[in-house]
């Protein structure tokens, strides 16, 4: 009986923070042509679309099929005629990994010649604010490799687990190779930094022994491979273009299913297997709260997570220590799979001076999928498009109706471990307002730039609460039984 009612309890959340997100988006872009675009991505990238179909144009499919003939792209490392499924496509031999079977290991699992500088960079491995960037710099870019030797070494996982030294390292740069280096963003750099900042979660004080030592373990090796193969173009593109990723996974979380299915996969490559001493039933426990996390980072996914984490935030029990007492599975996966996908959201919480790093990538990821788009012909992503794209708009609306809710929610959770966090991103989200360029207002719309300068003016504090139950619009029958289905769905 209790278990029926969190159960409706958590998709009546769900509808209302999708309505009331929908609702702020519609406002959003209705204030300017840019603050469209904004809406449109985050549109587009954090809410479902799953169940929502349109009626075919039989004119735009000719047009689009026609211009993919002449546009055969490869994605994902597979080759077009390859004409089986039978494989995990993107595995590959890495020439460059050496094998280290037998021979002994470097101090941080990696070959360099600024080992000192290394080592001073990874000082701060506790700590938020490490910077990836120099470790990337000072580590002949293996910053995934050289961070994950270095976390598992400060919590002694090798020894637990018994993962011989050189099987792990062998492992991590074969699993860093399989990351596109040509990518701008969704490269090993971000893997890192994801996986970096989950030990940081890990730790936090609120959470203090809640995990045993296989749900860390599975926590890490999945920041670790959540993006790995990453062809740097969306879910949505992968499956506008009918790419094969797109028909092996039939459009469903295309490419966080294939970023398990190789990081699975590598473990089978020579000297690779990092869990070769783990029982058969901790493989299978990891394994399935693995896969549950990868399959989280999925954005899309974002407003049921967030919905979930608020209603146990609104029903956290604490122990006479302060620490939070999460005493079933489904609660600590649930924790597990949002923290996760918190340090995955985590570059507006970090110092400007590397969020702003991050920017530029992602960006310059997005205006080559635009590129992509142009060439072939068929519609350019919002914010995709160098030529419109505005790059401060876009992240102040990505921390007002994204981050700064999960964010929030999060510090609320762990109260008050992430009140660091939470002031360092609402200082960057009123930097890149700050940064809105105050265009002159063309003489066409007058009316445009006195509306941004409103629109920008106050803070806007996107809240979302379980409280009220009051639907202003009257239309919760219908939606509800849309959440049924999918709720049927979600949650077997
Ligand atoms: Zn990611």
């Amino acid at each position: 009986m209790p278990e029926a009612n969190t159960m409706l309890c958590v998709s009546w959340g769900y509808i209302k923070f999708k309505r009331m997100l929908n609702r702020e988006l519609t406002h959003l872009s209705e204030m300017s042509r840019s603050g469209n675009q904004v809406s449109e991505f985050i549109s587009n990238t954090f809410l479902d679309k799953q169940n929502e179909l349109e009626l075919p144009c039989p004119m735009a499919k000719t047009r689009e099929r026609k211009k993919r003939t002449h546009h055969q792209t490869q994605l994902g490392g597979q080759t077009p005629s390859q004409g089986t499924m039978t494989q995990i496509s993107g595995v590959r031999k890495v020439s460059q990994t050496p094998v280290l079977q037998g021979c002994s290991v470097s101090r941080f699992g990696v070959k360099t010649d600024q080992e000192d500088l290394l080592s001073k960079d990874l000082e701060d491995i506790n700590k938020w604010g490490l910077n990836i960037f120099r470790v990337a710099e000072h580590s002949h870019n293996r910053p995934l490799t050289c961070t994950m030797y270095t976390i598992f070494q400060e919590r002694d996982l090798m020894k637990t687990f018994k993962i011989p030294a050189d099987t792990f390292v062998t492992f991590m740069l074969t699993l860093e190779a399989h990351y596109h280096a040509d990518v701008e963003y969704h490269n090993s750099l971000h893997a890192a930094d994801v996986a970096q900042s989950t030990h940081i979660l890990l730790a936090t004080p609120a959470l203090d022994a809640v995990f045993t030592d296989l749900e860390i373990l599975a926590a890490l090796f999945a920041a670790a491979i959540h993006d790995v193969d990453h062809p740097g173009v969306s879910n949505q593109f992968l499956i506008n273009t009918n790419s094969e990723l797109a028909l092996m996974y039939n459009d469903e979380s295309v490419l966080e299913n294939h970023h398990l299915a190789v990081g699975f996969k590598l473990l089978q490559e020579d000297n690779c297997d990092i869990f070769q001493n783990l029982t058969k039933k901790q493989r299978q426990s990891l394994r399935r709260m693995v896969i549950d996390m990868v399959l989280a980072t999925d954005m899309s996914k974002h407003m049921s997570l967030l919905a979930d984490l608020k209603t146990m935030v609104e029903t956290k029990k604490v122990t006479s220590s302060g620490v939070l007492l999460l005493d079933n599975y489904t609660d600590k996966i649930q924790v597990m799979r949002n923290m996760v996908h918190c340090a995955d959201l985590s570059n507006p919480t970090k110092s400007l001076d590397l969020y702003r790093q991050w920017t530029d990538r992602i960006m310059n990821e997005f205006s080559h999928q635009g590129d992509r788009e142009r060439e072939r012909g068929i519609e350019i992503s919002p914010m995709c498009d160098k030529h419109t794209a505005s790059v401060e708009k876009s992240q102040v609306g990505f921390i007002d109706y994204i981050v700064h809710p999960l964010w929030e929610t999060w510090a609320d959770l762990v109260h008050p471990d992430a009140q660091d966090i939470l002031d360092t991103l609402e200082d960057n989200r009123n930097w890149y307002q700050s940064m809105i360029p105050q265009s002159p207002s063309p003489p066409f719309c007058t009316g445009d730039g006195e509306l941004e300068d409103g629109e920008g003016g106050h803070k806007f504090q996107f809240e979302l609460t379980l409280d009220d139950g009051q639907d202003e619009d009257g239309q919760i029958g219908r939606e509800e039984g849309e959440r049924g289905t999918e709720g049927g769905r979600n949650k077997p």
